[in-house]
């Protein structure tokens, strides 16, 4: 169980420590909200992790209470697909725990462009 401070912030959670600064990382967008980043091991041309500052385990830990979060990163994931000039379409996805592949506890879109993707996914 992590142990979360007051801040929202989980002391053994890998991208809580990217927000702090601790683990180095590549940023495309912030705000007082989210952060976006470089994916370390891209799966296409463009990879990028978009992730709420405040640390949430997984998508199967929110409720209607995140919905406004929750669509802020919808958003923020269409607009920084806009400034990457995807143009010719992308993917967002939110692996989902131990079968849907998540390997991060921190809940994350991955927005994937740059080529075609396929259907269904592995
Ligand atoms: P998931 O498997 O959906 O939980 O996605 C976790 C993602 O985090 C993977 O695509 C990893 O490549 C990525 N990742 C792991 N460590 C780092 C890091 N230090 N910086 C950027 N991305 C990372
Ligand atoms: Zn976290």
């Amino acid at each position: 169980m992590n142990r979360t401070s007051y801040t929202g912030v989980a002391m053994n959670c890998l991208f809580c420590r990217i927000l702090q600064g601790e683990i180095p990382s590549q940023p495309v967008y912030s705000d007082d909200l989210c952060y976006g980043f470089a994916d370390i091991q891209p799966q296409a041309p463009t990879h990028l992790l978009l992730i709420p500052r405040r640390h949430i385990r997984s998508l199967a830990e929110t409720s209607a209470e995140d919905a406004s979060l929750l669509g802020h990163l919808m958003t923020k994931a269409a607009e920084i697909a806009r400034q990457q000039n995807l143009s010719g379409g992308y993917r967002v996805v939110v692996n989902t725990g131990e079968n849907g592949g998540q390997t991060v506890e921190h809940l994350h879109l991955h927005l994937l462009g740059g080529r075609a993707m396929h259907w269904p996914p592995g």
